[in-house]
């Protein structure tokens, strides 16, 4: 991974750099930020920008001896750290993903043993994701390394939610926020990097809000612009016409991808509150601050997605039909300035 193969996220990538040149790099960072815009491939981008002996300020080479094992992940100064779940006789398994799995104390045990080895040229990179699900006793642990961080090495937090890390953790990082993608950012690098058909990146761009992650997922489970239509037609239909809201419910109902719909319908109401207030160039999907809006209906519109999503997610469980002929009722209403509590 090099700083040229990802999509966006300038900023970070030059503060990073310049701490290195300036010969202020600190010792611990959080990067925090939505989920899926590409934090983590940031984080093993500078590990290996660290580690790259032939890397030429800008960037690092690809294709030296470094450059390769740091690419296999079998670099010798780089770690990672992942969530976990336990198996049969305690052996610890990757968890698929971060928010599944907890951070266990071997996994501590074993990474500061591993950071007593000098680091030869380059730095030490730990890389910790899911940075709030560690155990409390884990927490404790790799405390007195970020307390007492070995020389020659950075310590990247990967958080979603930093909110939920301790506060002694926090306040021993620097903070460094990772921002969702631009529309137009993200659909040229689907274009040009992925070789995406346009239409196709520009539909996953913007039901993604931004985030490379998801743009990807709906490429892969073949959404098509289906979704966004919907979105279009969810946000417009009103209480007069109940029974095109109730047809909606049952598309969205049998969606395999709903939780992922309706996050981007939240993303499409926080767009209009904010073309509302003035500001559509802050819009994620340029095409909903062409529907600007007040914001308490919108926040009428959030809180019925919102409280849907909760309804129908473990360990709730509710019937998504019934959810969701609820939750378009209350959007109706709110579309046509009758919010419903
Ligand atoms: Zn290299």
């Amino acid at each position: 991974m090099r700083f040229a193969d990802i999509c966006g996220h300038e900023n970070a990538i030059t503060q990073l750099k310049n701490a290195v040149s300036s010969g202020r790099l600190g010792h611990a960072y959080l990067f925090h930020g939505p989920q899926g815009i590409g934090k983590r491939e940031v984080a093993l981008a500078f590990a290996a920008y660290l580690n790259c002996p032939s890397n030429n300020g800008a960037d690092s080479c690809g294709v030296c001896r470094d450059c390769e094992t740091a690419n296999a992940g079998t670099h010798h100064n780089i770690f990672t750290v992942w969530p976990t779940i336990k198996e049969k006789g305690d052996d610890l398994v990757k968890a698929d993903k971060p928010e599944d799995g907890l951070i266990r104390i071997p996994q501590i045990r074993e990474l500061q043993n591993l950071l007593k080895h000098r680091a030869g040229h380059g730095k030490k990179a730990v890389i910790v994701e899911g940075a709030e699900r560690f155990m409390p006793q884990a927490a404790n642990a790799f405390l007195k390394t970020l307390e007492e961080p070995p020389p020659d090495s950075v310590i990247m937090l990967i958080a979603s939610r930093p909110s939920e890390l301790l506060p002694t953790m926090l306040s021993r990082c620097q903070r460094l926020g990772f921002k969702p993608l631009a529309h137009d950012a993200l659909k040229s690098y689907l274009i040009e990097r992925l070789e995406i058909a346009p239409t196709a990146a520009s539909a996953a761009s913007r039901f993604s809000a931004g985030s490379i992650g998801s743009a990807l997922a709906y490429l892969k489970d073949g959404a098509g612009e289906g979704s966004i239509a919907l979105a279009l037609r969810a946000i417009s239909v009103t209480l007069k016409d109940a029974d095109g809201a109730l047809k909606i419910a049952d598309e969205l109902a049998k969606r395999d991808d709903l939780i992922e719909v309706l996050e981007f319908f939240k993303i499409w109401c926080r767009d209009r509150a904010v073309a509302g207030a003035g500001c559509p160039e802050l819009a994620v999907n340029a095409e909903a601050a062409g529907f600007p809006a007040e914001f308490r209906e919108l926040y009428g519109s959030y809180e019925a997605i919102t409280e849907a999503i909760y309804d129908i997610t473990p360990p709730r469980y509710a019937n998504r039909l019934l959810t969701m002929e609820a939750m378009m009722l209350r959007l109706a209403g709110c579309n046509a300035g009758q919010v419903i509590g």
